[in-house]
């Protein structure tokens, strides 16, 4: 039977979903949006640096992002153990949230294509098309199903169930520290760049973002910390991922439970080894959290009438910054390609046909950018290789850069 128009089943409310959603929309599908989380989602502040390509899709959207999208930020500062300033490169970016991405997407979208609480257990398909089964029993038929439900995809898990996270050797440690804090700790120069650290093997930066209620006021931003550190797999991740309670947590711990022993020893690491500028910031720092660094490669992008899209496909360290840049090409590539095709089926192997070797070539150049994040080597090669993006050179001009999607072919 034939829905006119035809619809598209969006599984995952996030990035992926919502440009999923409103490139499909406007190339004339009906769509709606499933969301497992019961509660309106939020991003717990996490920062999103900008490229050209993000807000080229908004604008191609009629997304109208504005003068408050984020906090412009000049270029980079690499500083020493000391706190001397050893780099510095001018790159103007803006800093925005996932919190204000979020709120474009969705207000554009529209609360009516948008619902909470609905959790995929199952995807089936037949010649009338393809259905979501929910956990409360309720299910949904349409045309084309996209999976844009993240690293842990229970889309991908039942068509794919060979492709997991692959653990990448380190977790990052996040938090927020208010502006005043940051600027006393820091000077206004620092706060405003985005500025890295290089302790051997580990990588910490900090660069600032809208406050809380998206606000971009002088004296009411938030610097944003991520601060990449080796964990081993097997002797030192298990116990990062255990409550105090003793519950081991398997891929990633919520931040109120990390356990305070953890917590303490990265208190005692931040004053070995960090410069005293960020020493004192991070004293200040709220709730620190940290969450596992994993790489992901889907071996396909298209099942029959089931497409995946944004981390769901592929998720990329985060050192490139492309996350939910790669999500809206994939969107974009997705509407176009089913437009250009009478047959859902082979509109979709023409999306994948167009994006996996990007998902591919994303997560490849996030792994050489972290290949450093280690403490031991196999070989000297690898050594040198590795250290090679340790340099702060390198580090200020290849990360949260897109630049190897758009040198290749
Ligand atoms: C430390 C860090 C820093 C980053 N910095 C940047 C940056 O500067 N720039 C950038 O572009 N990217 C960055 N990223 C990456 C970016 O955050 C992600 O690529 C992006 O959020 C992926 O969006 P997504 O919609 O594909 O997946 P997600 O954001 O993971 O969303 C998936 C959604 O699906 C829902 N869901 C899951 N299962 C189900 C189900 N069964 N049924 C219904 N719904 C379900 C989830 O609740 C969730 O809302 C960073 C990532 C990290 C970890």
């Amino acid at each position: 039977m034939a829905r006119t128009p035809r619809r598209a089943l969006i599984i995952g409310g996030s990035m992926a979903g919502l440009f999923s959603a409103l490139y499909l929309k406007r190339a004339g599908w009906r769509v709606d949006v499933f969301e497992r989380s019961p509660v309106a989602l939020t991003g717990r502040g996490a920062g999103i640096m900008t490229h050209p390509e993000m807000r080229a899709a908004l604008s191609e959207l009629a997304v109208e992002a504005g003068e408050d999208f984020g906090v412009p930020v000049p270029g980079r500062i690499v500083l020493d153990h000391a706190g001397n300033e050893i780099g510095r490169l001018a790159r103007p970016q803006i800093a925005t949230s996932w919190n204000r991405l979020f709120e474009l997407l969705g207000g554009a979208l529209g609360a009516p294509a948008y619902h909470l609480g609905r959790d995929l257990v199952r995807v089936s398909e037949d010649a009338d098309g393809v259905t979501a089964h929910f956990s409360d029993g309720a299910s949904e038929t349409g045309d084309v199903l996209v999976g844009a439900d993240g690293f842990r995809s229970a889309v991908r898990g039942q068509l794919l169930p060979e492709v997991q996270p692959q653990y990448a050797g380190y977790v990052a440690w996040r938090g927020l520290v208010d502006e005043r804090d940051a600027v006393a700790a820091m000077g206004e120069d620092m706060f405003a760049h985005l500025s890295f650290h290089l302790p051997p093997g580990e990588h910490f930066l900090g660069y600032p973002v809208a406050g809380s209620g998206n606000d971009l006021r002088t004296g009411h931003r938030s610097w944003n910390i991520v601060w990449y550190r080796p964990a081993d797999a097997d002797r030192d991740l298990p116990r990062l991922l255990t409550a105090d309670t003793g519950k081991r947590h398997e891929l990633s711990i919520p931040p109120p439970l990390i356990a305070r022993g953890t917590i303490g020893e990265m208190r005692d690491a931040v004053a070995r080894l960090l410069p005293p500028q960020f020493r004192a910031a991070m004293d200040k720092a709220q709730q620190p959290f940290l969450q596992p660094i994993y790489d992901l490669e889907s071996t396909a992008m298209a099942v029959g009438r089931v497409a995946l899209a944004g981390d769901a496909a592929f998720v990329v360290r985060p050192h490139v910054g492309g996350g939910v840049v790669k999500a809206a090409e994939d969107a974009a590539a997705l509407a176009a390609s089913l437009s250009a095709h009478q047959d859902v089926v082979d509109g979709l192997r023409a999306y994948e046909a167009a994006r996996i070797g990007v998902g591919r070539r994303f997560v490849a150049q996030a792994r050489r950018l972290g290949s450093y994040l280690r403490h031991d080597f196999a070989s000297e090669a690898e050594r040198a290789r590795a250290l090679w993006h340790a340099a702060p050179a390198q580090v200020m001009a290849e990360t949260a850069v897109l630049d190897f999607v758009r040198d290749q072919p």
